[in-house]
């Protein structure tokens, strides 16, 4: 085994450079010789920046600005097969891959390393445009988890309705690469400063009373802005990450108002009888900044989407702050520039494209009173299709071992035609089930026991992130922890028929878990108990979805995570807000 530390390095200037080379043997031969070669890119995201950009980013401090214009992001689609073989080949270990290729550049090939919890594994984040998987593709990816120890392997669920894949090994990354693209599936871009996984509707196609099936816009979306998770330079090299999700009602269903850039259909043309969607910009949740999106009083037909979507990435992308990461959403070029200067850009660029666009329709605006159905709606329910059903299922947290994930697999093969959807809520949906299935699909043991269609009250609104088991940023506990009260609330209190409490926990103030946008919203943070630092929540209340969505604000800060502390407040916080009563026998 040659030990080294990698010293090669492919830089944005397609040159190789030699960097820090140690060598444990004088007479081993040059690493380069070694190097399996792959044909990397001639095009990488640093070249897309225009000069002034490029200059810019030399000259500032932003330490991963800096990265990126040294070997840009995207050259990772490339390197990582090289780690791969590397790594198979014996000729290094993991430990000497340089750490910012190995903690941060590879996040732009969707493979992300658990130093801090787990080193040596990744997390393999996928990109699945509007939540959908199938049962084959979840089978063989069980398949491909089933050649580690399975204790240190499961599926998480993400609020981007995607798939995180855990204890995935560097030296396997090539074998799983070819697997995903045997699937159709890609992992490119899905983190780092990319646009992120497309959310659509769970429900798109099957919703009886939707606007808009978002199926088709979500990948198209996903092939312009990434070529499927195969990674496509043009957007990959962002002043931060950008969300996007379209939505399938004029009410906000899919958090649009949480995303760097929503499309929700509002109201049809009368000349042309076709739908329109406003566009909605700006939202984010951040550690340090928590915004709903901006209307940006701009209506377009489904046929402008692609294009303003264009336009919108180009101006972030090159007009963007990268001086600061705390200061490089789209929210702070928005405001910067002023949402009429944005818009007019916008336009601009559209008319040269010739790109139809509206001003907002006066007296158009759609009847918010027509039944809305949220991928909240749990149980068996029938379709727009003529005896057609969909089942909506519970994730405990969303989380899925690899043997339930197989089930789960081999449940929608036969039921619902492979297909399975994911929702912003960490839970999933299997659509078209024909009348005569539903009795036996209801009495599918896992389906009974583990992800049920009838969860209680809190159980059913509970959303978490990763947090300290696997994610090295986290400052707490959460999935474990947020099922235990939940269990113990749900034991000590009822709820009034038909009551959901959305309760959400994030580990930390990046706020994967969404607590902004929860009715209760608990967030990692210092806390003291006894003296001590312990680990603790920030409490917020009053987030709501659909029409007004809003945020919540902060409610107690710094209660400790002990439920000695925890748990009375919890209580009281739900008797006095949402009905709930303590049991009779309590
Ligand atoms: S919110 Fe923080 S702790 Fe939770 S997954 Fe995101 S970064 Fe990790």
């Amino acid at each position: 085994m040659h030990c080294r530390s990698l010293c090669y390095v492919r830089t944005n200037a397609l040159s190789v450079r030699r960097l820090n080379e140690t060598t444990a043997s004088a007479d081993s031969a040059p690493l380069e010789d070694s190097l399996p070669s792959f044909d990397l890119p001639l095009i990488t995201g640093w070249d897309f920046l225009p000069k002034t950009i490029q200059q810019s980013v030399l000259e500032n401090n932003n330490k991963i600005e800096k990265l990126k214009a040294e070997k840009d992001g995207s050259l990772a689609w490339q390197e990582i097969q090289k780690y791969s073989q590397m790594l198979r080949d014996g000729n290094v270990n993991w430990e000497d891959i340089p750490p910012e290729d190995l903690d941060i550049r590879l996040k732009w090939a969707g493979f992300f390393h658990r130093r801090k919890r787990v080193p040596g594994t990744f997390m393999v984040r996928l990109r699945l445009p509007n939540g959908i998987i199938w049962g084959y593709q979840l089978k063989a990816l069980c398949s491909f988890l089933r050649r580690y120890d399975l204790q240190n392997t499961c599926f998480d669920i993400t609020t981007r309705q995607n798939l995180q894949l855990r204890g995935i090994r560097l030296e396997d990354a090539g074998i799983f690469l070819e697997e995903l693209t045997r699937l159709g599936i890609g992992c490119f871009q899905s983190g780092m400063d990319n646009v992120r996984n497309i959310v659509g509707s769970p429900l798109a196609g099957i919703d009886p009373y939707e606007l808009y099936d978002t199926r088709s816009i979500c990948f198209a979306l996903d092939e312009m802005i990434s070529n499927g998770g195969k990674g496509k330079p043009d957007f990959a090299n962002l002043p931060r990450k950008f969300n996007i999700a379209v939505g399938s009602y004029s009410v906000d269903t899919v958090h649009g108002h949480i995303n760097d850039l929503a499309f929700l259909p509002i109201a049809k043309d009368d000349s042309s009888g076709s739908l329109l969607f406003e566009i909605l910009i700006g939202g984010l949740l951040s550690p340090k900044r928590n915004e709903t999106s901006l209307r940006l009083n701009l209506w377009v037909p489904e046929s402008s989407i692609l294009a303003v979507t264009r336009v919108v990435l180009e101006i972030y992308r090159d007009f963007g702050f990268r001086n600061s990461r705390a200061t490089s959403r789209f929210i702070y070029l928005i405001e910067s520039w002023g949402l009429e200067r944005i818009k007019a850009e916008i336009v601009r660029r559209l008319e040269e494209k010739d790109v139809v666009w509206l001003e907002p329709l006066k007296n158009s605006i759609a009847d918010n009173s027509a039944p809305v159905i949220g991928s909240e709606i749990f149980g068996i329910h029938l379709q727009r299709q003529k005896d057609k059903f969909f089942l909506s299922c519970h994730v405990p947290v969303g989380r899925l071992n690899v043997q339930e994930a197989e089930v789960l697999a081999d449940i929608a093969s036969n039921y619902s035609c492979g297909e399975i959807r994911l929702t912003v809520d960490q839970n999933f949906i299997l659509p078209n089930i024909v009348r005569t299935k539903i009795e036996s699909v209801l009495q599918e043991p896992l389906l009974r026991e583990r992800f049920t269609h009838r969860p209680r009250p809190l159980s059913k609104g509970l959303v978490s992130c990763t947090g300290s088991q696997f994610c090295g940023l986290a400052l707490i506990e959460t999935k474990n922890r947020s099922l235990e009260l939940c269990k113990i609330l749900e034991e000590t209190l009822d709820f009034p028929d038909g009551q959901t409490v959305r309760i959400h926990w994030t580990g930390c103030p990046n706020s994967c878990g969404q607590a902004q946008v929860a009715d209760i919203g608990l967030m990692g943070a210092p806390a003291k108990q006894d003296g001590k630092l312990v680990e603790g929540v920030d409490i917020y209340l009053g987030g709501t979805l659909g029409v007004n969505s809003t945020l919540g604000t902060l409610y107690r800060k710094g209660i400790p995570c002990d439920f000695k502390y925890l748990l009375p407040i919890m209580i009281e916080l739900l008797q006095t807000h949402f009905g709930a009563r303590l049991k009779e026998d309590m």
